[in-house]
């Protein structure tokens, strides 16, 4: 242990030279003592490794003989280590600590440790926070020239064991870079707070044979019952609970304890989950013929998991196309080679439905998704951890999960916004998973029937590789789309939100018993409180925003800070009674679809009628089972259901994204048009798909009902390069916020200002945009600006970012976000 202490490789005392030197701190491989397979002896008898998520380093043979060097030079100064720890704040940079006498076995990379932190040697405060690196004293004295007496020391270590293994701990490196965040914060970030609390676990007493207590056996000299007690002990093989040896042996728990105070048995303390999970039970499959084209793509993703390289594809299947059996097939091979996969999917896809395809098809699948509970997820991590689970599926931080042997890595519709995160660290998945995959030299798969310009434009330049299905499976159509130009329609001009063309389409299909789906993008009764009189709506008193009525409340509601109000008898801005509920909303939408199929069972689904948990999968189950005719909801609908039998899709409104103030407003409206849509013509029954639009002109309406996303990349890509746009170059948006505008002004100005100088005097091509008022210029009280660094290489922003940065620590009442590759622009 020593020996490992003080012979780290050397190296520099900054946190690019301590992550380097992590990469020779992997876990050890499967055959090395510690890592042996759950259930082992080894496991089993000690009672430390318990719990322990990664197990320190062993010492290779080169540092031993190091270790043995550097003893015989200086054995006076061996004793003293210098750990690197960062914390939980926005510093890239690691704190240096002395560590003392006691700790120096524990303190190893990934740990988590409590330390003084302030003023003064024993500091103000204490805080946690993760050691990075770990070196003796005299190379912390001779690279920074720094009297090591002067450093604090650590407290005390915190968890039982590394949280975070080498590999971990430099991905989080390169995410803090990357996303110009403290490397601190991505690690108590990407490191659930179920895991940090031990949730669900406890320290339970066991009891095993000593070698006394054996002989005693043998030599006869214990009573009936000890006799009974010590077999039972003997046969578990295993540490065993007092209340186990007693039902065993048919007698009370003293008699366990009384052996123990002989020296017969000793105890053992291990930390246990507590949670207990239902069994899922695996249903009967029949396997599938795979279609050429699902064999092809899987062909190219085995040969590259066959080499162990590491390659992106970029899995382009219209919906339809059989894109999870092609997954599932890539996981199948590396699964039988005894590693792991995750496969995250956006949390709003993380149906039973979907949870059940990949249930059917392996053992051990964990689900990590938001409404777990802390000890669930923590007892997960653990199972992922310990190699006990075959497949993680997950949202999002699911590309964190600790598995020991990564062997693939799959994003479904990676086009989905939320794989981004839009808190400290703002880390995109698929950048993550990429940077993840390169290290494990795995590969990636990233699939979706309508790629992001980002990834589409990757697979042009060749560092993704096109993988295509372009055709459905059993040779269904995709469905004929129908678009709808609502402006003369004389239904929609009385106020309603369903035109003449799409109520008779919707009579038709349910006489002809199909189902129906209807998708509106804007939930409550109607979007605005507009005032007929001075034409102004009513806005939240603390954002820049359209109050929405929500008539089941009674009140206006505001979408981004939640904040609720009556609304007035008079206009606030002219003092008119002349206050309208203007447009359609879920709710109201509902409400004419019931009135209009009065026969008709229908369901609403937006984040309003789905507030309990589990409503959600209710209505999807009784949809399946055709107990519900009309189905019709926000975006929680327009995504991967797999329903055969329905027949319509209607878009109520396609223009709800297509104005907003965002360069991706084409994207996202095509994107969403085409998902909705594959929502049918799932079966041989066929199905047809109705757009209503005001602007049925727009190229990407108009692509998007020819089922022509070739064209629209190829519109789009032109337009993104003329606006010097993602993806031809990197942005990184700065947003400024603070109760006093003209203070947040000054300070967007300033800051812009001193980047555009630095640009110049480093000669660094990046680009300054703005500043000026965000298009949401104020939320819950502040104001916001913002600005936009633009650069071909993202190297170059990073740089610029870094030299400018500490000229501006947050000051005062104006607080500022760092958000690289932005994909949130309000
Ligand atoms: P996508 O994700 O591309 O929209 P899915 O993976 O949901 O498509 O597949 C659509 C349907 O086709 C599913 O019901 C699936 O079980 C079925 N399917 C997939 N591959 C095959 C195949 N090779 N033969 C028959 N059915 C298939
Ligand atoms: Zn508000």
């Amino acid at each position: 242990m020593v020996a490992r202490t003080v012979t780290l490789p050397t190296g520099t005392l900054s946190t690019r030279a301590a992550a380097a030197k992590m990469e020779r701190m992997e876990p050890p491989p499967p055959h090395a003592p510690g890592a042996d397979a759950p259930g082992s002896p080894a496991e089993q008898e000690s009672g430390k490794e318990q719990g322990a998520l990664f197990d320190p380093p062993e010492p290779t043979a080169e540092e031993i003989a190091a270790g043995a060097a550097m003893a015989w030079e200086t054995a006076a100064a061996e004793d003293r280590v210098v750990a690197d720890v960062v914390l939980n704040k926005p510093l890239m940079d690691a704190y240096s600590y002395l560590v003392p006498e006691s700790l120096r076995d524990e303190i190893v990379p990934g740990r988590r440790v409590r330390v003084p932190f302030g003023r003064g040697l024993r500091g103000g405060r204490s805080e946690s926070g993760f050691v990075v690196a770990v070196r003796p004293v005299e190379e912390y004295a001779k690279e920074r020239g720094a009297k090591p007496e002067r450093l604090k020391t650590i407290d005390r270590t915190l968890d039982e064991a590394p949280l975070v293994d080498g590999k971990m701990l430099e991905l989080s490196r390169w995410i803090a870079e990357y996303y110009l965040c403290g490397w601190g914060q991505v690690l108590s970030s990407i490191v659930p707070a179920g895991v940090k609390r031990n949730a669900g676990t406890r320290q339970l007493v066991f009891y095993k044979p000593t070698a006394t207590g054996r002989a005693a056996l043998d030599a006869g000299s214990l009573t009936k019952k000890q006799r009974a007690v010590m077999a039972a002990m003997i046969d578990a093989g295993e540490p065993v609970r007092a209340d186990y040896l007693a039902g065993k042996a048919d007698c009370g728990v003293g008699v366990v304890t009384g052996l123990k105070h002989k020296g017969f048995a000793e105890q053992v303390r291990q930390r246990t989950d507590v949670t207990e999970f239902d069994d899922v039970k695996i249903e009967p499959w029949t396997e599938l013929t795979a279609t050429d084209e699902q064999q092809a793509a899987l062909d190219a993703i085995l040969a590259a998991l066959r080499e162990r390289e590491y390659a992106t594809f970029l899995l382009h299947g219209v919906t339809g196309s059989g894109k999870t059996e092609v997954y599932i097939r890539a996981i199948k091979e590396v699964v039988e080679y005894g590693r792991q996969a995750i496969v995250l999917v956006p949390e709003i896809a993380l149906t039973p439905q979907t949870i059940r395809r990949f249930r059917q098809r392996f053992e051990r699948v964990a689900v990590l998704h938001s409404h777990l509970s802390d000890a669930e997820r923590s007892k997960h991590w653990r199972d992922i951890a310990a190699g006990r689970v075959e497949v993680v599926v997950g949202a999002r931080s699911a590309i964190f999960a600790p598995t020991p042997h990564l062997g693939l890595v799959i994003i479904d519709e990676e086009h989905e916004s939320t794989f981004k995160q839009d808190s400290v660290p703002r880390y995109h998945a698929r950048e993550v998973a990429e940077k993840r995959c390169q290290e494990a030299g795995v590969p990636l798969v990233l699939g979706s029937a309508t790629p992001t310009l980002e990834s589409w434009h990757a697979a042009q330049e060749g560092r993704y590789r096109l993988l295509s299905l372009l055709r459905r499976v059993g040779k269904l159509p995709l469905p004929p789309v129908v678009t709808v130009d609502v402006r003369n329609d004389p239904q929609v001009r009385k106020g309603r939100a369903i035109g003449r063309q799409l109520t008779n389409a919707v009579k038709a299909a349910i006489e002809d018993g199909g189902q129906v789906i209807l998708f509106l993008n804007l939930r409550g009764f109607s979007p605005a409180v507009w005032c007929r009189a001075c034409g102004a709506s009513l806005k939240c008193p603390d954002c820049d925003v359209s109050l929405t009525w929500h008539r089941d409340k009674g009140r206006a509601v505001c979408h981004s800070c939640d904040h609720e109000q009556t609304v007035p008898r008079a206009c606030p801005g002219c003092g008119a009674h002349e206050l309208k509920y203007v447009g359609v909303g879920t709710q109201k939408l509902e409400e004419e679809v019931r009135q209009v199929f009065p026969e008709a069972e229908i369901a609403r689904m937006d984040s309003d009628s789905m507030r309990k948990p589990g409503s959600h999968d209710k209505v999807l189950t009784r949809f399946r089972e055709g107990e519900i005719d009309i189905l019709l909801g926000t975006q929680m609908i327009a995504k991967g259901l797999d329903f055969p039998n329905v027949t319509l899709v209607g878009v109520v409104d396609a223009d709800t994204q297509l104005h907003q103030p965002d360069p991706r407003a084409g994207e996202r409206t095509f994107q969403l048009i085409a998902q909705v849509a594959g929502r049918t013509g799932r079966s041989s029954r066929g199905g047809r798909v109705y757009v209503q639009s005001s602007n049925p002109a727009e190229p990407a309406i108009r692509r998007a009902a020819g089922h022509d996303y070739l064209g629209f990349v190829a519109d789009e890509l032109r337009d993104r390069w003329d606006m010097s746009y993602p993806p031809y170059r990197r942005l990184c948006r700065v947003i400024l916020r603070g109760p006093d505008e003209a203070a947040v002004k000054r300070r967007a100005n300033e800051m812009a200002n001193a980047l555009t100088a630095a640009a110049k005097t480093k000669n660094l091509p990046v680009q300054i945009l703005g500043p000026a008022p965000c298009a949401v210029a104020r939320l819950q009280k502040n104001w916001r600006f913002h600005f936009q660094l633009s650069a071909e290489n993202p190297a170059d922003v990073r740089l610029l970012w870094r030299t400018v940065e500490p000229d501006f620590p947050t000051a005062g009442d104006v607080e500022y976000v760092v958000d690289m590759d932005p994909l949130n622009m309000r």
